[in-house]
């Protein structure tokens, strides 16, 4: 039985550029499975406390984005044009913005906290529920399926 017939879920842990996420949109795409890059959750988590005012001149205030947590729906939608999911936060398209240098200067500070941790990682295992999915990320097998 391959991987097509029984749905799985495939981890692929490993260090920033290290081009886990185009093996693993590769190997989505070939079996069918969905995609779902957790570096893009921390960086959504990340824009809207920019966006919130929870990170001022590249200071996070951990309080302040613990404190809007509650406030963040995150969700993917498969973009046909790209072949890759877009991620939504609270249904606006913000795979875009994400990618800022802002962001990517922040976006490690906002994912040493606990609490977004702890938040991502339980928005991740209910993804991972109805199988068929390619996770990308440096916790995934070790923390989120182990
Ligand atoms: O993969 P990408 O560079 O987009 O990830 C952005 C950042 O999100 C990483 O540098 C890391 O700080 C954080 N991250 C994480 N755990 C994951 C995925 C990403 O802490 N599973």
């Amino acid at each position: 039985m391959s991987a097509t017939d029984k749905k799985i879920i495939i981890a692929v842990d490993g260090f920033s550029s290290c081009g886990k996420s185009t093996f693993a949109k590769a190997i989505a795409a070939r079996l069918g499975y969905i995609f779902i890059d957790t570096g893009a959750m921390y960086r959504a988590v990340t824009l809207y406390a920019l966006e919130h005012g929870a990170i001022r001149s590249g200071i996070v205030d951990e309080e302040a984005v613990c404190r809007l947590l509650d406030q963040i729906a995150i969700t993917f939608r498969f973009n046909p044009a790209r072949g890759a999911s877009d991620i939504y936060v609270n249904g606006d398209l913000v795979e875009g913005k994400i990618r800022t240098i802002e962001v990517s200067n922040c976006v490690s500070q906002v994912s040493a906290i606990p609490a977004v941790r702890k938040k991502l990682v339980a928005m991740q295992q209910e993804m991972g529920r109805r199988r068929g999915v390619v996770m990308d990320g440096r916790d995934i097998g070790t923390v989120v399926f182990p």
